[in-house]
């Protein structure tokens, strides 16, 4: 038997033992004995209440001393086996309570978190339009420090300062678009939501979204559509007129026949290597984020788009060369999509350059990139001023419009040109010089070379 057990045990029993007692005396007592009695009774009944009272008022501290310091885990004991259940139920409680106080902390840490390094630029406006919170996106786009500012102070811009008004009156959310100019010119979208219910620390969630490239995209699409279309009408405006007047005025005309039918067979053609160009840019595009894997021989390659271009080119009185170092690796690549890259540059170098010059194809290892070859296609033209060069390669983009059309050129030769190259994660170089000529280079990389990191 426990020694501590009995005493404890003893002086539990002995106010119920007391009381017992001096009940079972009490009815042949004199009043004053039972004035006593009673005493005693009261006596044994507050003996049975202390450890109650001694433990609530323990357990009530050690609740406050818990309610101050979250760290704190104080003891209770007691003689009461109720205090001591009602103690282990507080602390069950207590842990669960924490447990979930701590899963909430985390929750918004990773709300925080994510917030923060969002890409997109967010900020958190109080009632008065005053800037409460910003991301880290928001910090690099507007500058630092713009806690507690205006919002105009950020974001001059009166659409999206209106905006932020109506939402802050609470007339639901908004989305305006805006300009920025400085440093570069940037188009944005913005959204601004209110926080309902508002709240101290914010009343509204404004979110940028930096739609520049989508914007430029789009331009470039209708620009191309438009530019398409009209290169397709120009032909066929063409075609239809001399239709008309083969059935009306120059029915009869045997001799407009002849040279109208040969105008319309011109156009027709030029309309054919339109749809071709098309075709094959909207091909490339289509491919252009699979690398090709052949193993082509440039060497047999660039001697089968010379031979069937030779004879245009003597046509002219031009004569092409072909230098190729022995020996060469082959390169990686796609033989259709090459061929297609050296016979638009040749044939340029065949409509552009003086007539009775010579044209110069030559191969040697590229100095701009290892394990690579470079392709120079070289002509001895009247060169293309510097100010054209960076756009020669975009759609529909000509030097010289109306000697392009005479030439029967459609205005894609250098975008498909591009195109391949990127595809074959290669370098298209321009150098032109007036007078002299001009000289495309593409650098290849070579079978078996570790693929650049960049296009
Ligand atoms: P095009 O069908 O008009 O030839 P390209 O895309 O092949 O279209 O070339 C775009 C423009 O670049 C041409 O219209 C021409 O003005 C210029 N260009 C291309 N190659 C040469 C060259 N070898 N010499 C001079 N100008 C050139």
């Amino acid at each position: 038997m426990n020694p501590r057990w009995l005493p404890a045990a003893l002086l539990r029993a002995s106010p119920a033992l007391i009381a017992f007692v001096v009940l079972a005396w009490a009815g042949d007592l004199a009043p004053g004995d039972a004035a006593l009695a009673a005493i005693l009774v009261i006596l044994a009944l507050v003996l049975l209440a202390a450890p109650l009272y001694l433990g609530l008022a323990r357990l009530r501290a050690a609740v406050d001393l818990m309610a101050e310091n979250d760290a704190a885990r104080p003891e209770v004991e007691s003689s009461s086996p109720a205090i001591r259940e009602l103690w282990l139920a507080i602390m069950r409680w207590a842990r669960a309570s924490r447990a979930a106080a701590q899963a909430r902390e985390l929750e918004i840490d990773t709300a925080q978190l994510v917030l923060h390094h969002l890409p997109d630029p967010l900020l958190v406006l109080d009632e008065k339009r005053r800037i409460a919170r910003t991301n880290e996106a928001a910090d690099i786009l507007l500058g630092p420090n713009l806690a507690d500012r205006d919002l105009a102070v950020a974001l001059r811009q009166p659409p999206l300062l209106a905006a932020a008004d109506a939402v802050l009156r609470g007339d639901g959310d908004r989305l305006v678009e805006f300009d920025l100019t400085d440093p570069v010119d940037r188009h944005f979208s913005a959204r601004i939501v209110p926080l309902t219910p508002a709240r101290a620390d914010g009343s509204a969630v404004l979110i940028l979204h930096d739609v520049t490239v989508l914007k430029r995209s789009e331009r470039l699409r209708a620009d191309f559509a438009a530019n398409a279309s009209h290169e397709l009408r120009t032909p066929l405006a063409s075609l239809i007129g001399f239709i008309e007047t083969l059935r009306g005025p120059a029915r009869d005309d045997m001799g407009a026949h002849d040279r109208f039918l040969g105008i319309m067979a011109e156009q027709s053609a030029r309309m054919g290597r339109l749809v071709e160009d098309l075709l094959s840019l909207s091909k490339i595009e289509m491919n252009e984020h699979q690398s090709p894997t052949e193993r082509v021989d440039i060497a047999d390659l660039l001697n089968r788009v010379v031979n069937g271009l030779d004879q245009r080119a003597a046509n002219r009185g031009m004569v092409i060369r072909t230098i190729v170092p022995p020996d060469l690796p082959p390169a990686l690549g796609d033989a259709d999509e090459l061929a297609q890259v050296f016979q638009n540059l040749v044939d340029n170098a065949i409509k552009y350059a003086r007539s009775g010059t010579a044209i110069t194809v030559e191969v040697a290892p590229s100095s701009k990139r290892p394990a690579a070859l470079a392709i120079a296609i070289r002509d001895q033209g009247d060169g293309i001023p510097r100010e054209h060069l960076a756009r020669l390669t975009e759609r529909f983009y000509r030097v010289d419009t109306a000697r392009s059309r005479e030439l029967g050129g459609t205005g894609l030769g250098l975008a498909i040109v591009k195109h391949i190259v990127n595809h074959h994660r290669g370098v298209l170089e321009i150098d032109s010089e007036l007078g002299r000529g001009s000289v495309f280079t593409i650098h290849l990389p070579m079978a078996g070379a570790p693929a650049p990191a960049t296009a």
